[in-house]
């Protein structure tokens, strides 16, 4: 009997046939789309210097903390899998080996979106049309060693093949951006915009803070050790941000607080975030006054805000201590929009010149708080189904949740949110085939044009 191949074509699309054939007609209107990533962790210099990726454990493992944090629950230390200590201590250095402790736990994805994402990338970029094990892994590895090293496997002839026509990376206020600039002064047709994630000067909890906002104040030639020269500081970093083609600020705070208060309060609690003594009550009212403010600034330079609040980050404290920052610890925590977003929307909620993104990993939120915000507010839009969420249920569960209230039209595009350049078309796909399952079962079940729609597909 012949094999089944390692992807369906089918894959993701509804059981019933009937409805499975309208998924398919729209998906046919859509797959070869080119893919706009508006929010993502690539790293710019991967660009830049049209590189290519060395080993499969580098490209999938050891940087993928989707993957390895799987395998640690398991049991499997981090060490094992080529996870960098802070201490600098002894971690295995053979990438043969790693991928061979993946191969061995490979199981564990059953179930999950990064197998699909995997198989994705294995089957449809690789030509690997075999489940990964232990018996083959060497052979696999192989394979996608030999396949890295050739020039059509380089960033930019990927970025090509996949279809991408722009793509955004998240970088810090006190960044260069020299990678940027040297992707716009060569002859290269892709576009690659940086966004101003300013968590390192906007957040008083953030490492290093007050040098943080010195050091911006140095970039920018403006004295930020007062709140205005601060805030004009933020502005003109901003502004170089935009000239290099950003169009989009991006926030992680642990709540979605804003706070709209006067002059002399913010100076104080400027003052104190410098010296570093304020209250955690104090902080984060700091941290909720600068996303008003960053709104504010966004009406003047037309960036875009996008907030993604609510990860409790370094949850696990003897792993942020031993192995640092985004190593699988940060957990979602229950986030509360309506009081919080109050003082922003009081501000600038009717504004129809700005607009700022709302993203949750709180999905109990979707249907009692963010809809109705984003279907009422002209400032506000929801972004996609996030992180833990950006899977097959994680998606349908948003559209299910919000569709009624708010729409198509105030939620925005699919973002894959990845450092994981190979696998951003599967991300993209598995976005739209979902999106093409949700609209014909929705729209059957509401009886809406329901034979218009059923000969639809056939034209
Ligand atoms: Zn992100």
């Amino acid at each position: 009997m012949p094999r089944q191949p390692l992807l369906h074509e089918d894959r993701l699309f509804p059981a019933d046939p009937g409805v499975r054939d309208i998924a398919r007609s729209l998906y046919r209107h859509v797959k070869d789309l080119p893919i706009v990533s508006p929010h993502g962790h690539t790293d710019p210099r991967w660009y830049a210097e049209d590189i290519n990726f060395s080993n499969p454990s580098e490209l999938f493992l050891i940087p993928d903390h989707y993957v390895f944090r799987m395998l640690y629950s398991q049991g499997v230390a981090l060490e094992d899998l080529g996870v960098p200590r802070v201490d600098g201590q002894a971690v295995e250095t053979d990438p043969r080996k790693i991928w061979r402790l993946f191969a061995g736990h490979y199981h564990l994805f059953r179930g999950t979106p990064s197998r699909i994402w995997l198989e994705s990338v294995l089957a449809g970029l690789f030509g690997i049309d075999e489940r990964i094990s232990v018996d083959n892994a060497d052979e696999i590895y192989n394979q996608i060693e030999v396949s890295l090293s050739k020039p059509e496997f380089s960033v930019r002839s990927l970025y090509k093949k996949y279809n991408i026509e722009v793509i955004s990376t998240t970088d810090s206020p006190l960044d260069d951006l020299a990678y940027h600039q040297a992707i716009q002064q060569d002859r290269w047709e892709g576009r690659v915009v940086p966004c101003f994630r300013p968590d390192p000067v906007v957040n008083p909890d953030y490492q290093g803070f007050s040098d943080n906002v010195l050091r911006l104040g140095e970039l920018t030639g403006t004295d930020s050790s007062t709140w205005r020269g601060y805030l004009k500081a933020l502005a003109l970093r901003r502004e170089f941000f935009v000239t290099l083609g950003a169009t989009a600020t991006d926030h992680g705070h642990p709540t979605a607080a804003t706070r709209d208060l006067g002059e002399a309060v913010c100076e104080r609690l400027f003052d104190k975030a410098l010296k570093g003594i304020l209250s955690a009550g104090e902080a984060e009212d700091f941290r909720g006054q600068m996303l008003t403010e960053m709104v504010r600034m966004s009406l003047d330079d037309g960036l875009v805000t996008q907030l993604h609040p609510g990860s409790f980050r370094n949850h696990n404290d003897f792993v942020y201590r031993r192995f640092g920052l985004d190593k699988g610890a940060d957990i979602p925590t229950a986030t509360e929009y309506v009081q919080a977003l109050r003082p922003l929307l009081q501000r600038f909620g009717n504004e129809t010149r700005a607009t700022v993104i709302l993203f949750t990993l709180d999905e109990t939120t979707l249907g009692r708080e963010l809809a109705p915000l984003v279907g009422h507010y002209p400032l506000l839009k929801l972004g996609p189904a996030w992180w833990f969420f950006d899977s097959p249920v994680g998606m349908r569960n948003y559209r299910r949740a919000v569709t009624e209230t708010a729409g198509f039209y105030n939620t925005v595009g699919f973002n894959d949110d990845t450092r994981a350049f190979l696998t951003i078309p599967a991300r993209h796909d598995m976005a739209r085939r979902i999106d093409c399952s949700f609209w014909p079962n929705w729209l059957l079940s509401t009886n809406w044009k329901r034979r218009k729609l059923m000969n639809w597909h056939k034209t």
